[in-house]
């Protein structure tokens, strides 16, 4: 075959670069501490585990294609109509659902400098042009956003808060941003760590969802509910939003056992309760411990924090990474953020946050 007979993906996929999960396994080193995901430290509520072994889930069978209980225990919770929620495999695929759905060849899709990099690959994979914007102090800045903003843009992505910064836009600076947007873009809202936020001038995005047709809100179950393994997402939007995304979706897109747990864990408040106290606690200690070794941390809102290092030889970003890993602390380089001379470390429980400031303390002696 010659090479001109070959199958091409269409323009602009071999342009993307894949996204790389944070490490798991260091070669040569048994124990383990993986802080390099923002996974949650307590994983899933027990009450999980109950809910699918009483459930007798027919793996035999589809799943409901509409997660009606999921999205009827998501309303419940939250206080919301479940015609307007869709669930996903992960919010990640609702952040692509969204591109697809929105965007094709000569639109623009916009999203942040040090932005969650699933916004730029789903961009590129619907074929549209992704438009990154300078953050300010690596803040979302709402004035750059809103300069960037053309008659071919349709969507405007926004990790509030953002991964992997840790930092978040007030909601009066949510709402500027969104009164500047013209009607027919969409503002998506990403607040996979939402519920980690402790800060008065917060919001998710509910209230900015429920009064606008332009805006949407995506969460996930991977993080404070500790269930990434199992993929489950969801998007609160205006109907004709979650109509037109219900066109293009996967007819099964959530699993059984994953509707089941979801069920489940938003429904153990406590749990959640006692990973958001966990949080509060460990991100300060954590935060004022490294920044006593010399080192700079992003102030974080979220479950993990952005540590910066210098550019001394034996002193980078990169030696850290690999002395930590030596040590059994895999934490999470930040290169294809644009960020190459931090490390991104996920809270986790005593023992991992008590060893890794201890290494972290020896790297730096
Ligand atoms: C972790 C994360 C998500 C969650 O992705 P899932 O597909 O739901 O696991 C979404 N957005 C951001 C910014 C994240 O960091």
């Amino acid at each position: 075959m010659s090479s001109k007979e070959m199958p091409r993906p269409k323009p602009g996929v071999m342009d993307i670069a894949a996204y790389v999960p944070g490490r798991e396994t260091v070669e040569g080193v048994a124990k383990v501490y993986k802080l390099s995901s923002n996974e949650s430290p307590f994983g899933p509520s027990p009450k999980v585990a109950e809910a699918l072994a009483a459930k007798k889930i027919d793996l035999a069978l589809y799943p409901d294609g509409a997660s009606h209980e999921l999205r009827e225990a998501i309303a419940k919770t939250y206080g919301l109509n479940p015609g307007n929620i869709l669930c996903g495999n992960g919010s990640d695929e609702l952040l692509g659902l969204l591109c697809h759905t929105y965007l094709g060849p000569g639109d623009e899709g916009l999203f942040t400098e040090h932005g969650f990099l699933v916004y730029k690959i789903q961009i590129m994979a619907a074929g549209a042009t992704p438009v990154a914007v300078p953050d300010v102090e690596l803040t979302a800045d709402v004035d750059a956003i809103l300069a960037a903003v053309t008659e071919k843009t349709k969507l405007v992505f926004l990790a509030n808060p953002n991964n992997p910064t840790g930092t978040y836009l007030p909601v009066n600076e949510v709402r500027r941003l969104h009164a500047g947007l013209p009607g027919h873009v969409i503002l998506v809202l990403d607040a996979a760590y939402a519920e980690y936020v402790r800060r008065n001038d917060y919001e998710a995005g509910i209230e900015l969802v429920s009064g606008n047709p332009n805006v949407v809100m995506t969460r996930t179950f991977s993080k404070i509910h500790g269930l990434a393994g199992l993929r489950i997402g969801w998007m609160y939007a205006h109907e004709a939003i979650i109509d037109a995304c219900n066109r293009v979706r996967g007819p099964f897109n959530v699993n059984a056992l994953a509707i089941a747990a979801g069920v489940a864990a938003i429904a153990d408040r406590a749990h959640v309760d006692r990973a958001i106290e966990h949080n509060d606690v460990w991100l300060g200690r954590i935060s004022e411990a490294v920044e006593a070794m010399g080192l700079s941390v992003t102030p974080s809102v979220g479950n993990f924090v952005l540590i910066h290092f210098p550019t001394t030889p034996g002193k980078t970003a990169a030696d850290a990474d690999a002395y930590l890993g030596s040590r059994g602390f895999v934490l999470r380089r930040v290169a294809g953020y644009g960020l190459p001379d931090a490390l991104r470390l996920t809270i986790g429980d005593e023992e991992a946050n008590l060893g890794v400031l201890d290494a972290l303390e020896s790297f730096m002696a």
